[in-house]
């Protein structure tokens, strides 16, 4: 996907469904990310976009963000996609370590331990229920997690 340093077309139609919104929020429209405040986009992110992009390739960009605006659960679920998605290729940069014996240091794969995998998992369903995303008060915290962890064995979420 390439990056543009700019507002989204569609400002107009976001601007209505999500006004206040803190700095730095990214926007995919098509195969492009709009990121007007420049932010760091990390690789995770991409990814989160990209899941996104997909989607609304397969639906009409414009659908997609005309529903996405107006219908709270199915913005729940678009949303859950891309954030198993954060989730899964978190896990993936964790479990990669730098391992340092004799030669030179070398990148190996490695278990994660259940403590690393919880903290992954909670920081994506807490960054699934940010407030940004206005589903209403039925969206919480230990419903995300769940919701993540039963998507994430999919493999492939622009799939579902
Ligand atoms: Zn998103």
């Amino acid at each position: 996907m390439r990056i543009l340093t700019q507002q989204p077309p569609n400002l107009a139609l976001i601007e209505a469904a999500f006004p206040g919104r803190p700095a730095g929020v990214i926007y995919a429209y098509g195969q492009t990310i709009y990121n007007p405040d420049g932010i760091n986009v990390i690789p995770m992110l991409v990814e989160h976009e990209t899941v996104h992009s997909v989607r609304q390739e397969r639906l009409g960009v414009d659908q997609w963000w005309a529903r996405y605006c107006e219908d709270a659960p199915w913005r729940y679920r678009e949303e859950l996609y891309a954030h198993v998605r954060e989730y899964q290729v978190a896990l993936q940069l964790a479990s990669v370590k730098l391992v340092k014996g004799q030669g030179s240091p070398r990148l190996e794969r490695v278990q994660l331990r259940a403590a690393e995998r919880k903290l992954i998992l909670a920081r994506s369903a807490r960054r699934l229920v940010a407030p940004l995303y206005g589903y209403g008060p039925e969206r919480h915290f230990e419903r995300a997690k769940r919701d993540i962890m039963e998507l994430s064995v999919c493999g492939d979420v622009t799939m579902l």
